[in-house]
């Protein structure tokens, strides 16, 4: 069993296995960091293969239904996160499949409006209270529906011309020394090999860091958001109007309930989805601590209890809450909930110190909005990340675009959220590209190339790198 030292072993014995396939750059998992990363490969020119282990992408934010894309705005409303993220809202938006707060809302604390959302029961998402001024604002935060978010991701993934397996798990890296060559796949055809001259672990988990010998820090502390699974479902055809007059007309009744559902160890907290023609769908969200998150006993207990959990709650509410007379369990999430576990150690690990500095990285990729952080957020709203926290140490052809970036627990806590792994994909993809055409090690590519290459791709970069970059190509 992984991770466990005390089982016996046995030697596996050598065989031929058959390249597949010989790409350029090869992604190896298709969430939200593997989406980012595999497109933007194929985009800027190289032959880019994505392996996903499931039969759609999207991962966490789609087959996990953790559907809202949070935190794009930093508390005054001004837009931080873009590119690809960007892209796919846009896409969304064209069939109705997103909902967001307005663009001139961003940042307002018109209180019609603030008390509009936190109405609407997404106030975690879409309201923060700004310490500085006393008053609430809202967020640039987006629900997707994730049926039809799959979708797109697959006709953005054929017009890029990325080479998608679908059903494929990578298993090991292709080691030469201390570089990496490709990945081993299994899938129904068996075992295969693509081979690759950069290989972009996006798996979450980071599955192909022991394996490649890469230095990874497991530290974890219980009681972290990432310290936890998660074993999300929907509930839909539920009467809101029904619901929301009992809970007003008879809080204390509402209450009750609420205790007893909690005390049983069901779920007394649900969301309501606001995405058109989602009307009806409530989720729940509940929670199961757990330090090693990539063990296999863990991820079974957890399949079994959660089910247990969600006949247990659905019961409940239907026998006994206003609302839910009529209501059915609309879907579990095909993807069990994974919130954290192993990071990288990358040539810049990301800590504590970092979401207090405001230092600006000379290879600053991206900036994230920090608004769940009390008073250190009010003071430092934003944060940079640099290209090198996508860069392991020592080992070369590889680079981590997904939780498992180089962070500390108490960076990874905060920075490791959809738009987030989508931002260090763009620029792990544009940097892979970089170094193919090039025939260099991703660590040594040019980071003005790089940043040149995401700000014309719609990345929001600081104003001192955009400046920078363009007295250069004036000089030049
Ligand atoms: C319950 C819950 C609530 C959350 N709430 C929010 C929220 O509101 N907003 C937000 O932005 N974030 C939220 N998060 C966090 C967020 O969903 C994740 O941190 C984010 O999805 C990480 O993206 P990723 O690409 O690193 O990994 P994942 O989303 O886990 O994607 C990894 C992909 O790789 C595939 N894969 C894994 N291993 C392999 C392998 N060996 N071979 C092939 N494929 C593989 C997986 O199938 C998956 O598709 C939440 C997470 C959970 C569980």
């Amino acid at each position: 069993m992984k991770n466990d030292k005390n089982f016996k072993t046995i030697t596996e014995s050598a065989r031929e296995i058959d390249v597949c396939y010989e790409a350029d750059v090869v992604v190896i998992g298709g969430g939200p960091g593997g989406i980012g990363s595999a497109l933007s490969a194929a985009r800027n020119g190289a032959k880019t293969v994505l392996v996903e282990r499931y039969g759609h992408l999207g991962g966490m934010a789609t087959g996990g239904l953790v559907t809202i894309i949070p935190n794009l705005s930093d508390i005054a409303g001004n837009q931080k996160i873009a590119g690809i993220v960007q892209e796919i809202i846009d896409r969304l938006d064209e069939s109705g499949a997103t909902h967001y707060p307005k663009k001139e809302d961003w940042g307002t604390t018109d209180e019609d409006l603030v008390n509009y959302y936190i109405d609407s029961n997404l106030a975690f998402f879409y309201i923060r209270n700004d310490i500085n001024i006393g008053k609430q604002r809202v967020l640039y935060t987006a629900l997707i529906d994730p049926e039809i978010m799959k979708c797109e991701l697959n006709n953005m993934m054929e017009e890029a011309g990325v080479q998608v397996y679908f059903h494929s798990w990578g298993t090991r890296p292709i080691m030469h020394g201390d570089s990496v060559k490709g990945v081993y796949i299994e899938n129904k055809s068996g075992r295969q090999a693509i081979l690759a001259k950069v290989v972009i672990d996006c798996t979450g988990d980071g599955d192909l860091l022991e394996p490649a010998g890469a230095e990874r820090d497991r530290r974890m502390i219980p009681g972290l958001r990432i310290a936890a699974f998660a074993h999300p479902y929907w509930m839909g055809n539920v009467d809101l109007k029904k619901f929301d007059e009992f809970r007003s007309s008879k809080p204390e009744e509402f209450g009750k309930l609420m205790q007893d559902i909690h005390s049983q160890g069901g779920a007394p907290h649900f969301l309501k989805d606001l995405v058109k023609n989602h009307e009806g769908i409530v989720w729940f969200h509940p929670f199961f601590p757990c330090m090693d998150q990539d063990r296999i006993d863990e991820i079974n207990k957890v399949e079994l209890e959660g089910r247990k959990k969600i006949q247990l709650t659905y019961n409940f509410y239907r026998d006994k809450v206003p609302g839910f007379e009529n209501s059915y369990i609309a879907l579990s999430a095909p993807q069990l909930g994974i919130q954290g576990g192993q990071r990288v150690v990358g040539e810049y690990v990301l800590g504590q110190k970092d979401i207090t500095s405001d230092e600006i990285f000379d290879d600053t990729i991206a900036i994230f909005p920090d608004n769940d952080n009390g008073e250190i957020s009010a003071n430092h709203p934003n944060v940079c990340i640099p290209y090198r926290a996508l860069v392991p140490k020592r080992i070369n052809g590889l680079l981590v675009a997904c939780r498992a970036y180089s962070s500390e627990w108490e960076h990874n806590e905060y920075f490791n959220l959809i738009p987030h792994c989508m931002a260090f994909g763009q620029a792990a993809g544009t940097a892979a590209a970089i170094a193919v055409k090039e025939g260099i090690e991703p660590r040594n590519i040019n980071i003005r190339v790089l940043q040149e290459k995401l700000i014309s791709q719609g990345v929001i970069l600081p104003d001192e790198i955009k400046n920078e970059i363009s007295s250069k190509s004036m000089a030049s």
